[in-house]
């Protein structure tokens, strides 16, 4: 068999370099039959990614890519840790993997993700499911194809996993879906140690990706189509820091801002301890920066937030919101809320409900405290009764829908700028897209709008999205 070279297809994935041995084995094992994968993503935006580079690569090898994992030779889950409930939908769809294993045993498994950062999860692999191939932690993307050959050619799984080198991969191949709007991560990992959260453990220190290398991926993304972009990270604002550059992250927005094409900015996540003045003031200055800004304040009282290792107090968290409100046109906001932290009292409910009321976010995603092993509050003892959390949901809830409804009805008769998305899934004839303001807007229109910004007067409002007709 003629074997392929593929150095010249790898010149620009430097990231790959030392694994050209493996993509050629893989590239000649199917040149004739090629094997199928199927990779299914749990999580945040930052493992989409992941799974982007990591079906580069599978393609790069000659893979073909299918969306039914029956009909695939390898089945790879890259997987979320933060919530107990992905991780159990996690072990459910193993299960049914074995089962599918058992019907074809050369399928090869492989779990990415953070759930291989975890030992209690590793623990559990290694004692129940054995018929695993390869599991491979976040840190190690960048030797994929080796370890897959690896997998490939052992019978027993493969683990490579707690990797702490905190490094960068860059110039990794990707498969993506170039839309209208894309996630660019500009860092990695974290360094604030809340102690609900597992994310330092299994994403590792944090690390900023160097400006050059943003701007030209932003770049590529520009000219392929893409009009709006979201910096993302797990605390942008503390962008830079570890590597000391001289950009810090609102001077990142201001080179990003000056990207042609480029019509939309956004970010998150902004950590409010580390928010500053300047940063709320660009977000006024720059024309592409969108007025919307998601601040997770988590609690609503001194007491919780220094329980959660949170570094700030609702005093200097609302120093931030007022100066923000005061200081940039038609803002609107969105937050990050616990409900039934370990030690959480009704007194705490009602301060929190009292900093909704003033706030006024458009949208909060409540999240209902679940123990993360592993983590400092997994170990507190004032752990809260499950009904009781509940009820507590369910009145945040009412409030926070109450005042995005409230907030939503200001929209009423007015005309917004819309970047359309595409057809909207539920209605037939009916497109989407967002304002600067992070709306959600439907209205009636020729699908030749799609990637445009439109304007759309406003004749419905919902609490969450707002229906209109399009200005000509
Ligand atoms: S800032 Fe806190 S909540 Fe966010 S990723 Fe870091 S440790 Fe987790």
């Amino acid at each position: 068999m003629k074997l392929i070279n593929i150095e010249t297809n790898m010149a620009e994935f430097d990231g790959l370099k030392n694994q050209t041995e493996f993509m050629t084995y893989f590239r000649n094992e199917n040149m004739m039959n090629p094997q199928k994968y199927f990779i299914e993503t749990w999580g945040c935006q930052m493992n989409e990614h992941d799974s982007e580079n990591l079906s580069g690569m599978f393609d790069l090898m000659g893979f073909i890519r299918t969306d039914l994992k029956e009909n695939a030779d390898v089945v790879l889950y890259n997987t979320c840790a933060v919530r107990e409930k992905a991780e159990m939908k996690v072990f459910g769809n193993l299960g049914h993997l074995k089962n599918l294993k058992g019907r074809k045993p050369d399928l090869k498994i492989i779990v990415s993700g953070c759930m291989p950062e975890e030992d209690v999860t590793i623990e559990k692999f290694k004692k129940e499911y054995k018929f695993i191939d390869l599991v491979i932690g976040t840190h190690s993307y960048q030797k994929f194809p080796q370890l897959l050959k690896e997998a490939y050619l052992n019978d027993r799984t493969k683990y490579d996993i707690n990797n702490k080198e905190d490094i960068i991969i860059e110039h990794l191949p990707a498969n993506r879906d170039y839309n209208v709007k894309a996630f660019v991560n500009i860092m990695h990992g974290c360094n604030n140690f809340c102690t609900y959260c597992i994310v330092p453990y299994t994403r590792g220190r944090e690390r900023s990706r160097k400006p050059e290398d943003i701007i030209n991926e932003i770049n590529e993304l520009v000219n392929n189509g893409v009009k709006e972009v979201t910096l993302l990270g797990q605390n942008v604002n503390s962008y830079g820091r570890t590597e000391k550059f001289d950009v810090d992250f609102a001077d990142l927005l201001e080179l990003v801002n000056n990207i042609e094409g480029l019509e939309r900015i956004r970010f998150m996540t902004s950590h409010p301890k580390d928010m500053t003045f300047k940063l709320i003031d660009y977000v006024n200055k720059l024309d592409k920066v969108c007025e919307f800004m998601h601040i997770p304040v988590q609690a609503g009282s001194n007491n919780l937030l220094r329980r959660m290792n949170r570094n700030y107090t609702v005093e200097s968290y609302m120093e931030k919101i007022e100066y923000a409100k005061k200081n940039v046109k038609g803002l609107t906001l969105s937050t990050d809320i616990i409900v039934g932290f370990p030690g959480e009292t009704d007194e705490d409910v009602d301060s929190l409900i009292d900093l909704f009321n003033y706030v006024k976010y458009d949208n909060v995603f409540t999240f209902i405290y679940s123990k993360r092993k592993g983590t400092p509050a997994n170990d507190y003892e004032d752990q809260i009764d499950n009904h009781i959390k509940k009820e507590r949901f369910n009145k945040i809830l009412e409030v926070s829908n109450n005042i995005a409804k409230e907030n939503s009805l200001q929209y009423m008769g007015k005309t917004v700028e819309v970047l359309v998305e595409g057809p909207s899934k539920n209605t037939e004839g009916v497109l989407t897209g967002k304002t600067r303001g992070f709306k959600t807007v439907n209205f009636e229109g020729e699908k030749d709008n799609i990637g445009k910004l439109v304007n759309v007067e406003i004749t419905v409002c919902n609490s969450f999205s707002l229906f209109g007709k399009i200005i000509k």
